[in-house]
């Protein structure tokens, strides 16, 4: 998958190493500073000066969660408390998983670089889950732009009810780590797991640890912005069908620098990022 953001390596303090971008493309470097309520983020950021589609967006926004995930994580053991999440327990990945669209084209990207077989069952997957979704005529409500909050909780609890794992579950771990949505990799408890099997974050005695920032939503107001609509979020089983119906808002293009900025001033807007 090509990548349009990426944070050089020798400077990073973003986490993750990732490689750097090779000298002949038209780049452009940023510091990036932004002050969170888990502490400030520093790093410097190297951005296609090219076009770049909503997707591009992404590797960033998973680094900058993987930071605050760590964060919370340290904070919560200052605070006696330990992450009971554990290899092997894929229980959360029967919940409904909500992607920002540019997650859901990234998402759509990563099925179509798979070889044909691998995606076909893949695809295969996503129609069980969504012909289940439909014998509970719960498809176009999930679906429609304005699927209020109330609503959306209680189809959310049904869909837990249902008990059906995403489609990248295998043998109870995530197929897809490295590229899992926001949404997954924010989802720790330090309650017992045995009670996300009784009723998954939905159970009262649930202790999820708090993520001040989920970085799903710039993602989703910045699309917003761009397409005159109102931000929302895809339940992830339903990507391949949302995005067959969104494709030209997937292929869509604009100046890299243009499209990291804007990113930022929507994450600053809690945060009060900052690039120079
Ligand atoms: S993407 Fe991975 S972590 Fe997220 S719900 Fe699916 S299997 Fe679980």
């Amino acid at each position: 998958m090509d990548q349009g953001v990426k944070v050089d390596s020798h400077q990073n303090q973003m986490g993750d190493r990732r490689p750097t971008v090779p000298n002949k493309r038209n780049v452009a470097g940023f510091e990036v500073k932004l002050a969170t309520p888990l502490g400030p983020i520093r790093g410097r950021v190297t951005i296609d000066t090219g076009p770049m589609r909503l997707a591009h967006l992404v590797s960033t926004a998973y680094e900058l969660t993987n930071i605050l995930v760590e964060r919370a994580a340290k904070r919560e053991e200052k605070a006696g408390r330990r992450i009971s999440c554990g290899p092997k327990c894929g229980v959360c990945c029967c919940q409904m998983i909500p992607l920002s669209p540019p997650e859901a084209f990234y998402l759509v990207d990563l099925l179509d670089s798979l070889d044909t077989s691998h995606r076909q069952v893949l695809l295969e997957r996503f129609e069980a889950v969504v012909n289940k979704l439909k014998k509970g005529n719960m498809v176009e409500e999930l679906l429609a732009p304005d699927c209020s909050d109330d609503l959306g909780l209680a189809i959310a609890k049904e869909y837990f009810r249902m008990q059906m794992p995403c489609p990248f579950l295998e043998e109870e771990s995530c197929s897809i780590h490295p590229n899992r949505p926001v949404a997954c990799r924010e989802y720790n408890v330090t309650s017992p797991p045995e009670l996300c099997a009784d009723a998954g974050m939905y159970s009262s005695g649930i202790a999820k640890v708090p993520m001040p920032l989920p970085l799903s939503a710039p993602l989703a107001r910045l699309t917003a912005h761009l397409t005159g609509t109102k931000a929302r979020l895809i339940p992830l089983t339903l990507v391949p069908v949302w995005v067959a119906e969104h494709d030209d808002w997937r292929r869509m293009e604009w100046p890299g620098v243009t499209l990291f900025q804007r990113l930022m001033e929507e994450i600053g807007r809690r945060s009060g990022a900052e690039t120079r």
